[in-house]
């Protein structure tokens, strides 16, 4: 891989960005991938913002050229000096360390001298856009004093690598800043490196022109972006309706509460009732029984006195007969021409 992003990454990064010609191209072959970053020094001349440069770009006697892929100067602007793989880092403690998986940082500067920090700030500030370009860990950050073999070979940079990796994590951590420009600043930097040119694209109206040629170059998205208006718009009364919805059926819930507090002694009720629909069923049967005994008897006793009064009829229309037959007074005794009711 060659890493032709290097430039936009940096500029992206808010970094002052010198591109050295040809040096998308420029390396010994490819990158294998990027795993590490390794920070150098230059131990270079002490004046001029990146003197070095030449030799990074070219090489010295014995060792040719890119010796990395970035230069910083002292004034913290970067320099883009080669795309593929550089002759940076030599032994390593892992491979994961070698030129074919690290990006090789030479900053100019002595060894000796204090760094400005103009300088300092632009590199932690790198660090922090190649970490997070190359999702790699802070952790990944390393001197070349640290990767180098055998431990001791090199001595550069000259600065703490923890605190400068700790700098890596600060700006990481630092709140995305959002760049805004002067309307004229905007329109120049949309219409700018635009091909599409219009009448009503005018600097004075920066905002419309975008938002025409926006919703014919991608209709589905304003529309969605539209369709999201609406429904922030929408969202007052859908929550109204939510919140009245779950007032009704808080007041739903009470009324089956309720419900179910009448329901126990309704039940009871019932069941009270319907023990006393059984005892008067059991006295109906009792008073039918009782009645009907009672009619049978009384019939009984009415055929009883039917048949008294008949003897009784009988005896007297015998009194009446001639006194030929007296003896017809007993029905038991008697005989003959007396009718017989037994
Ligand atoms: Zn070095």
């Amino acid at each position: 891989m060659y890493l032709t992003r290097l430039a936009d990454i940096c500029r992206a990064a808010g970094l002052d960005v010198v591109e050295v010609r040809g040096w998308k191209r420029r390396g010994h072959g490819p990158m294998t991938a990027v795993k590490t970053i390794v920070c150098h020094h230059t131990a270079g001349p002490k004046k001029g913002n990146m003197p070095s440069l030449n030799v990074i770009t070219n090489g010295r006697p014995g060792l040719s050229g890119p010796l990395s892929q970035l230069g910083l100067g002292r004034d913290g602007t970067v320099y883009v000096i080669a795309a593929g793989l550089a002759y940076h880092a030599g032994q390593v403690r892992s491979s994961s360390y070698a030129n074919a998986y690290s990006i090789g940082i030479e900053a100019e500067a002595t060894g000796v001298d204090p760094w400005p920090a103009v300088q300092l700030d632009a590199y932690g500030e790198l660090c922090a856009a190649l970490v997070r370009a190359y999702d790699l860990t802070v952790s990944r950050v390393l001197g070349h004093k640290e990767v180098c073999y055998p431990a001791g070979r090199k001595s550069d940079p000259n600065f703490s690598m923890p605190d400068f990796r700790a700098r890596v994590t600060k700006v990481l951590k630092a709140p995305a800043t959002v760049p805004v420009g002067t309307p004229a600043q905007i329109f120049s930097a949309v219409w700018a490196r635009d091909a599409v040119k219009g009448p009503w694209m005018t600097p004075d109206n920066p905002t419309r022109a975008a938002q025409s040629v926006i919703g014919t170059t991608f209709p589905d998205q304003v529309k969605a972006t539209d369709a999201a208006n609406a429904a922030a718009r929408t969202f007052p009364a859908v929550a109204a309706d939510a919140r009245a919805t779950a007032a009704a059926a808080t007041a739903l819930a009470g009324a089956a509460a309720a419900l179910g507090a009448t329901a126990t002694p309704v039940a009871a009720d019932a069941a009270q009732t319907r023990a006393a629909a059984d005892r008067s069923e059991a006295m109906l049967t009792a008073l039918e029984a009782s009645v009907r005994t009672s009619m049978a008897e009384a019939v009984k006793a009415a055929v009883e006195a039917s048949r008294v009064r008949v003897h009784v009829t009988v005896r007297s229309r015998s009194a009446a007969a001639p006194p030929a037959a007296p003896a017809a007074a007993d029905p038991s005794s008697a005989s003959g021409s007396a009718p017989h009711f037994r």
